[in-house]
């Protein structure tokens, strides 16, 4: 076989500023004792040519549903577009070739754009600093929460529990868990808001602190953040904010103006950056002044013009991350905000905002709206009527695949009865959403002629209805 050899123009200029190493003179792998080398022999590749290959993977990307392809309404989850331009900065040798242990002399562009992003975050919170190392949002509560009881530790304060509100998102009991902290749960009043009687019920001594998300889950924006903030500072407990939908409120409130002391910010929700199917997320972590002693370690800090790691701190809760974060993903958040600009960052938000209050105004007189006040990035609509004619949520969301679209989140959060939460983002056009609306309405009608025909949707998808049941308890994975 004949060696394929590579030359990259710049990697070779950078490496011959780069101090000698002892490189050793025979091939690495005659190093390897011949127990440790793995056997191989070649596979059988298919020979095909350029375009069936191009057809196949066309026809495999059009089997699924993706943003790309039509509207993706998932409720909290913010699937909005993936700007190309994202790909491009993120793809430039500059970044997609570093390696994160290169010296930092040779990495000070990178640790550049790591820095800027971390003031546009600041800027855009209002908080002291951010840290960039976790690689979701929930391991970005999972940091908040362990702050939060080194904060404790230091101070010699007792606590044992976080309070959460019901209509908080599900991973934030798990954080909370996870951090060695009980879970107390605060009821939601009528009107979907925090019931400040039975907050001030569970507030004790031993509360660290609380975990609100913002807007909540069912959209709503708390309306009493000063008094919560307040209660939970009077016992010497921290306010979390769940910002992971921060799409809601960029350029209208910032989290430490309300007073909260430490909160996350899905990039991948927020910021445009790619997700779904379980990564690669990021969960940047803000905190006030008081709290950034114990940020994980190392920052990235700037004297003059020059960017260096820093691991000298003492206080530190360590290390979140490998290395400082899912970096590509941060280089596309940097773009996103920088293309938008300082002036424009808003729009995102009113535009996001005015989407989710037409779409629900317009459903509103469909399908029931169990809380019914101004939205904020979405809402939640209730499919009980539809219930009573034997169709549920789930049978509805499997029918909009039918018709193209991808189906909201469902029975989520759980104090909906036959929840469908739905959030258009701000990057859908009028055209989209009136599009969604028909056929809505459509299918309500479809449920009052032909309520069997909807209990077996889809019909027209690659993949019908799969036993989910069976698939939990058996499940058979197929390379
Ligand atoms: C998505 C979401 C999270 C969790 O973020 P992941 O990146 O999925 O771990 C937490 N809180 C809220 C409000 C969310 O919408």
């Amino acid at each position: 076989m004949t060696k394929l050899i590579i030359e990259r123009g710049s990697k070779g200029q950078m490496a011959t500023s780069l101090p000698s190493c002892d490189v050793p003179a025979k091939p690495l792998g005659d190093l390897i004792p011949d127990t440790y080398q793995r056997s191989w022999e070649s596979i059988r590749l298919p020979e095909v040519a350029e375009p069936e290959l191009i057809r196949h993977y066309t026809n495999l990307s059009t089997k699924n549903h993706h943003v790309d392809k039509d509207f993706y309404p998932l409720g909290s989850c913010t699937m909005k577009y993936n700007p190309k331009i994202n790909e491009w900065t993120a793809g430039q040798p500059i970044f997609a070739e570093s390696h994160p242990l290169q010296p930092e002399a040779l990495s000070q562009s990178q640790l550049q754009i790591h820095y800027e992003l971390e003031q546009f975050l600041c800027g855009i919170t209002g908080m002291k600093r951010f840290t960039l190392q976790p690689a979701a949002g929930s391991q970005g509560e999972l940091t908040g929460v362990l702050i939060m009881r080194k904060y404790h530790e230091k101070r010699g304060n007792q606590k044992t529990k976080v309070l959460i509100p019901d209509a908080a998102h599900g991973t934030n009991p798990a954080s909370v868990a996870m951090a060695g902290y009980e879970v107390c749960e605060i009821k939601s009043n009528a009107r979907g808001l925090v019931d400040i009687e039975d907050l001030k019920s569970k507030l004790t001594p031993d509360v660290a602190g609380l975990m609100l998300t913002n807007p909540n889950t069912l959209g709503l924006f708390e309306e009493n953040i000063s008094q919560i903030v307040e209660l939970i500072h009077s016992v010497d407990g921290l306010v979390y904010m769940d910002g992971a939908n921060m799409n809601a409120l960029i350029g209208i409130v910032r989290p430490a103006d309300m007073g909260f002391d430490i909160t996350h910010i899905n990039l991948h929700k927020t910021f445009s950056t790619p997700h779904g199917g379980g990564g690669p997320g990021s969960g940047p972590i803000g905190v006030v002044d008081r709290l950034v002693p114990y940020l994980p370690k190392p920052t990235v800090d700037k004297n003059g013009e020059t960017y260096s790691l820093k691991f000298d701190l003492p206080d530190s809760i360590g290390r979140l991350h490998g290395f400082y974060g899912n970096y590509g993903i941060l280089v596309r958040a940097w773009t996103y905000i920088r293309m938008l600009g300082k002036d424009n960052l808003t729009d995102i938000s009113k535009a996001a905002v005015i989407n989710a209050n037409y779409l629900m105004h317009r459903l509103k007189a469909y399908y029931h709206l169990p809380y019914d006040l101004p939205c904020m990035h979405e809402f939640v609509l209730s499919a009980v009527t539809q219930k009573a004619a034997g169709v549920k949520a789930l049978d509805i969301a499997k029918r909009l695949l039918d018709y193209g679209f991808h189906a909201p989140t469902m029975y989520f959060p759980l104090i909906v009865k036959e929840a469908l939460m739905i959030e258009p983002t701000e990057s859908e056009t009028r055209e989209t959403l009136d599009r969604f609306v028909e056929v809505m309405i459509k299918i309500d009608e479809e449920i009052k002629q032909n309520p069997e025909m909807v209990h077996a949707a889809p019909l027209t998808t690659p993949v019908g209805r799969v036993d989910e049941t069976l698939a939990n308890r058996q499940l058979t994975v197929h390379w």
